[in-house]
């Protein structure tokens, strides 16, 4: 905490200098994003126009991620934020406070995605953040940060418009297509058995029903009991695999393999994009491995 309010007084300077540059040098649009999505997003939309500042890179745990000095610095830098929301930046006020806020750059995207599904947290229900694996969603996402940055720079608003139609239309190409491959699974097989509860959006979308893992999805280890109550659901569900994304208990997984004849289904991408190696490191990629891990898994 005591770092940024230290920090507040020469990162205003920084800021204001910052703004200056651009206005007259007629630099590129500084984004600032906090969403490994969100930065595939501005890249698209922003094309050449734009320089995204990535806080929140590939393998980074977004719901953990906490910024630096130097992020601090950085976003009083920019002029543009793109913020995922729904909960998901639990810093987010701390870090607006400490880059000297104020000034509207802050774009809450995921407030104009639409309703926000709920999840189970500690006994309580909050927003379910992982509003992006509904394609919908990610549509209107691609609005808001069109106009976020016609805002910014009007004069480029007209290409930000283009830019933001053609990829909305390979969006639409890609939700055809993921329809298709999900097609290839009767109804009755499509239920999703995973660790972290992070694919109800996907779900809602795409016809599948979730059987989230009680008590295995936060940092603790799960109970015996918590594990038997698992092992019952899957043989009771017939579901043919299992996905984990945060269970390092190698002994919980072969119990529940072993005891219910259920494969361990593969890595989702459930938090953000992969690394620029791999093969999710788009947000339309990311999108074609989730599917295609899935289906080939439950079929
Ligand atoms: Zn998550």
């Amino acid at each position: 905490m005591k770092r940024f309010s230290i920090l507040a007084g020469c990162v205003l300077a920084l800021a204001w200098a910052t703004t200056l540059a651009h206005a007259a040098a007629n630099a590129p649009l500084k984004v600032v994003s906090l969403s490994t999505v969100l930065s595939d997003l501005a890249r698209n939309v922003g094309g050449d126009k734009v320089q995204v500042i990535e806080l929140v890179k590939a393998g980074v745990d977004p719901h953990e991620f906490q910024p630096s000095p130097g992020d601090v610095q950085q976003v009083a830098g920019a002029d543009v934020v793109l913020v995922s929301g729904k909960g998901l930046e639990g810093y987010l006020s701390r870090l607006e406070q400490s880059s000297g806020g104020g000034s509207g750059k802050f774009v809450d995207v995921g407030s104009g995605v639409g309703p926000s599904l709920r999840l189970k947290e500690d006994k309580k229900t909050v927003e379910d953040p992982h509003w992006w694996h509904s394609i919908a969603n990610v549509k209107k996402a691609v609005g808001v940060v069109r106009d976020a940055f016609g805002k910014a720079d009007p004069a480029d608003g007209a290409a930000f418009a283009a830019a933001a139609t053609a990829y909305s239309a390979r969006l639409d190409a890609l939700d055809k297509e993921i329809k298709l491959k999900v097609a290839e699974l009767p109804r009755e097989k499509r239920k999703l058995v995973t660790s972290h509860d992070a694919f109800q959006y996907f779900a809602r979308d795409y016809g599948f029903r979730i059987y989230p893992i009680e008590g295995v999805s936060t940092e603790a280890q799960p109970s015996s009991k918590d594990v038997a109550e698992l092992i019952e659901t899957i043989k009771k569900q017939g579901v043919k695999a299992v996905f984990f994304e945060n269970i390092e208990n190698p002994k919980v997984v072969a119990a529940i393999t072993q005891e219910t004849g259920a494969k361990v289904g593969g890595e989702l991408y459930a938090d953000g994009l992969g690394a620029p190696d791999s093969d999710a490191a788009t947000y339309e990629a990311m999108m074609r491995h989730n599917v295609t891990t899935i289906v080939n898994a439950l079929k």
